[in-house]
């Protein structure tokens, strides 16, 4: 079954539980409002002497206007004996509302009669806060349901909250002793049975599944068996009470007294027990952070549920304040400085202190003992679903009134990080993201080495404060520097001093790009490039929030670099950084057919080196390798943006210029042969080497091509110009044959 058909089945099953719980609820009230109208307002006592004994009376009560006082003792109702409570519970139940009852009492030994008159006003206020929460527990269950075909937990959460709000909707006084009355018993006990085990499977699932019940499936059935044995237990009591069978009567009390009395604490400590155990053993932090805040939730739970067992009193329903745990969006606590978290500590230790104190002193208040968990319960909820605005208000005011400058400072890298991209080619995007970074930053010099290939030697690739020349092109490190490695290691942020400790060449390194933090730039565990930042203008120290912004700023500006990087590597050549042959034959091939539809002039030249083979045999291969490579510079500076170099060959190179007549190609070239002939290029090992280039030119209007051959036929016709210019000397350029 597809989940989101799942999840419509579950929301189907919860919409059919929320009518069951609406029709319980509104027979509860019905049954509010015909108890009020039978209420006398007293508390009775078995006396010692018999009889019953009034401890206690409301004020504008039936009672009090019957002229009862505490300590009055009730002698006989309608003329039916009163012996123990449940004879006047027996006649009390034939009270109707307005209809005079007659009673006979004493007072210090002497007998009185009066006549009761029954009726209290509905107490609206408690039927309607009853109701909220019934409401309250019904949306949760809604709200999980919702979400149960994603996560077991929502699952177990919406069994559970429609549980406690059918509990809290049954009807609470039913005349004794009918069908209605024993149903909601049976009921009662057998949905108080089921959240036990409900209440145990949910604790063990916070924060992930216990690992033990994984490997035990079967356990998960444990807790349910036992809740319903019990239950079933106290529900089989109450029919066999119910049909009239004395003996089973006691046997009722002490299954009712298991259940509400006994088995609460149990379940109570049980459940805090194992969120407290997961509290000190879930294997990740965010799981024992979101365990501690579920067990903060149950401190007080607990605490009253303990409290209240110690005075002997049946807490008839259980509330469950972990539930709260799906509401809470944690990663952000984590994340966050310790002024986030100290204040949200602050304010969920507040909201439980509250909670817990109000249970107490609700407890205590009135000796009903549901009073308490109706508080925790409700205040719980409220909390709950107030928990997450609360915090992204109190966050955005902190980030407001307190940082404005690094709620900006955030934007404006968010800003740069999107700017790269559309920078285009490697170098301009370092010189974009260096200038960026200093100004924003606030900071001296912003620099950024890059890793060469093959060796992973880092290079620097742009700085903020001045262009990148040769020389500091060839400051190199190498990957296999113990400080390099550190920083691939930890993959975060660190300080140059901490780093030029680790290698001295890396203090060198540092202290020329006067840095003061160095940024690990780091793509599937390869060190891609470092960032390195200056000190603060200002003088003060890089915080916390700062270092890990940039290092959200260095995944991402990795991620953007390799992408460039690994599209560059498919188009540039690798020793020149021109573009490949074949990137550079496509280019002109594209030219050619725009000139040719708009018929527009195209020139190319191509240009071979004289006697490049004397320089290889006299310097060795790598000193030639050096002349390519600043002949490719000088090329690539001489030549403008429309225009497009390529390594043609091994020391041959095809230039292709749009909007180009021959005679513009053949001034082009003559510039360039001019330059190289000037330049002296320093090799390795100290000495100088000059060349000169042999340059043939060709253009479109002047060469006779058919529309296939397309660009090859102006290479072929330079190609022959340039054998002409080798042929009349070398050091030359010739124009293709055609043309002249
Ligand atoms: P000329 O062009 O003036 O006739 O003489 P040449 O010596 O330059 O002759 P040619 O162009 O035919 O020779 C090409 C030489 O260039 C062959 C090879 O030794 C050298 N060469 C080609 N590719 C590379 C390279 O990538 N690196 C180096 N160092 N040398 C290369
Ligand atoms: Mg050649
Ligand atoms: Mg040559």
């Amino acid at each position: 079954m597809s989940s989101a058909s799942a999840s419509r089945l579950s929301v189907r099953w919860a919409l059919l539980a929320l009518a069951l719980v609406a029709a319980l609820a509104l027979l509860g009230v019905a049954s509010e409002v015909r108890f009020a109208g039978r209420r006398i307002g007293v508390s009775i006592e078995v006396a010692e002497q018999g009889g019953l004994v009034v401890l206690d009376s409301l004020p504008e009560s039936p009672a009090r206007r019957a002229g009862l006082r505490p300590g009055d003792r009730l002698l006989s109702l309608e003329g039916q004996p009163l012996h123990d409570t449940s004879d006047f519970v027996h006649v009390a139940e034939r009270f109707r509302h307005g209809g005079g009852m007659r009673l006979e009492a004493a007072r210090e030994g002497h007998a009185f009669e009066t006549t009761l008159v029954p009726g209290m006003a509905v107490p609206w206020l408690d039927v309607v806060l009853g109701l909220l929460v019934v409401a309250l527990y019904s949306a949760l269950g809604l709200l999980a349901a919702s979400r149960a075909a994603e996560d077991r937990r929502a699952t177990l959460l919406a069994l559970f909250s429609f549980a406690v709000a059918f509990e809290l909707a049954l009807p609470g006084h039913l005349t004794r002793d009918t069908l209605a009355a024993l149903a909601v018993a049976v009921a009662f006990a057998l949905v108080t049975g089921f959240q036990f085990g409900l209440e145990l499977h949910l604790a063990a699932s916070i924060p992930s599944p216990l690992p033990w019940l994984a490997r035990h499936p079967a356990a998960v059935r444990a807790p349910y068996l036992f809740g319903l044995t019990l239950g079933a237990f106290a529900a089989l009591a109450a029919i066999l009470d119910g049909i009239g069978i004395a003996r089973a009567a006691p046997v009722r009390a002490f299954a009712d007294s298991l259940l509400t009395t006994w088995m609460l604490p149990f379940w109570a400590a049980a459940v805090t027990a194992l969120i407290g155990w997961r509290v000190a053993r879930h294997p990740e932090p965010r799981g024992r952070y979101q365990a501690a805040l579920v067990l903060l939730g149950l401190l007080p739970w607990f605490g009253v549920v303990m409290w209240e067992t110690a005075r002997k009193l049946g807490a008839p329903i259980a509330i469950v304040p972990e539930l709260v745990w799906q509401l809470f969006d944690l990663e952000w606590v984590v994340r966050k400085t310790f002024l986030y978290g100290a204040l949200t500590s602050l304010l969920v230790l507040g909201f439980y202190t509250l909670v817990g104190a109000g249970g107490a002193l609700f407890a205590r208040q009135f000796d009903g003992g549901g009073a308490s968990v109706w508080v925790v319960s409700t205040a719980t909820l409220a909390m709950g679903l107030l928990f997450n605005p609360m915090r992204q208000r109190l966050e955005a005011l902190i980030d407001r009134k307190m940082f404005p400058e690094r709620k900006a400072l955030r934007s404006r890298l968010v800003a740069l990080a999107a700017e790269l991209p559309v920078q285009g080619k490697l170098p301009r995007m370092g010189e974009h993201l260096t200038r960026e970074l200093a100004r924003v930053l606030g900071v001296g010099p912003v620099t950024l080495w890059i890793a060469a290939a093959p060796s992973g030697q880092l290079v620097e690739l742009a700085a903020s404060h001045r262009p990148t020349t040769d020389a500091e092109r060839s400051a190199l490190i190498a990957a296999e520097d113990p400080a390099i490695r550190r920083l691939l290691r930890d993959g975060r942020p660190s300080a140059a001093a901490s780093l030029g400790d680790a290698s001295p060449a890396m203090a060198e390194r540092l202290a020329a790009a006067a840095a003061e933090l160095a940024v690990p730039l780091v793509v599937q565990g390869r060190m891609i490039g470092l960032l390195l930042i200056g000190a603060k203008r200002d003088g003060s120290r890089f915080v916390a929030e700062e270092l890990e912004l940039l290092a959200l700023l260095a995944h991402h500006v990795a991620t953007v670099f390799e992408n460039a990087r690994l599209f560059d590597s498919a188009t540039f050549e690798g020793l020149t950084g021109l573009f490949r042959r074949e990137s550079i034959l496509e280019i002109l091939d594209r030219e050619w057919n725009r000139a040719h539809r708009y018929d527009r002039p195209l020139a190319v030249a191509v240009a071979d080196l004289d006697h490049f083979k004397s320089i290889n045999d006299r310097h060795g291969h790598l000193n030639g390798d050096l002349v390519l490579q600043r002949v490719a510079a000088e090329l690539t500076s001489l030549l403008r943006e429309t225009d497009f170099v390529g390594r043609y060959g091994g020391e041959e190179f095809l230039i292709v210029l749009p909007e180009t007549t021959l005679e513009g190609a053949r001034s082009l070239a003559e510039k360039v042969r001019r330059r190289l002939e000037e330049v002296e290029i320093r090799l390795e090992g100290g000495a100088q080497a000059r060349v000169t280039t042999s340059l043939g030119v060709a253009s479109r209007s002047e060469v006779r091509a058919d529309a296939r051959s397309r660009g090859r036929a102006l290479i072929a016709a330079a190609d022959e110009a340039l054998y002409a210019a080798k042929n009349a000397g070398r050091n030359r350029v010739e124009i293709a044959a055609a043309a002249r």
